[in-house]
């Protein structure tokens, strides 16, 4: 049986996956003297290629471009092959907890997670952790423009209000001139 690490290691860098398999298919457009319709020699359209799956419950088919079939392929047979390594992994998982415990499978899990920090493998993962942080820094810097826009216009507002003050208060006399002085 392949050990825990080796399938954690194979899902990690399985590549874009796409469930469902691929098939060709012949059509006849039925218009009238068509090759497709000929009597003695009738020759069909095509291939065309579908995508059929059962996901979630539900059968659908998807029409799939010529330019697209053979990376549609590889993507099919990587969905496949992660769903072996996901029973791999579960039948590792148990076999791991029964022989060597809870504890020390944990310790397995988490030792393939920290030796994959510095391969290769996870520097697009240190990449996509970047500018996550910075998406999240831009919402950050965005509030923040919001809230001093917010603020400026609240002071703006009390300028307006203490300068009608203000001049109400010289309109009254000059003996404010103190207060302001103050300030
Ligand atoms: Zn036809």
């Amino acid at each position: 049986m392949p050990d825990l690490d080796s399938i954690l290691n194979e899902i990690k860098n399985i590549g874009p996956c796409l469930p469902g398999s691929l098939d060709p298919y012949y059509s006849v457009c039925g218009k009238p003297g068509c090759r497709c319709v000929d009597k003695d020699n009738p020759r069909k359209h095509g291939p065309y290629f579908r995508l059929s799956f059962s996901f979630v419950k539900k059968n659908s088919t998807m029409f799939v471009r010529k330019q697209d079939v053979d990376a549609v392929k590889t993507m099919v047979a990587n969905y496949k092959r992660l769903r072996a390594l996901t029973l791999e992994l579960g039948m590792a998982a148990l076999d791991s907890v029964k022989r060597h415990g809870v504890a020390a499978t944990l310790e397995q899990f988490r030792g393939s997670r920290s030796d994959s920090e510095g391969s290769q493998g996870s520097w697009k993962d240190k990449c996509r952790r970047r500018s996550r942080q910075i998406r999240a820094a831009e919402v950050k810097i965005r509030d923040l423009t919001k809230s001093r826009d917010k603020w400026r216009q609240e002071c703006l507002k009390l300028r307006k209000i203490a300068k009608a003050a203000e001049k109400t208060h010289s309109d009254q006399g000059s003996r404010n001139d103190e207060t302001r002085k103050k300030k």
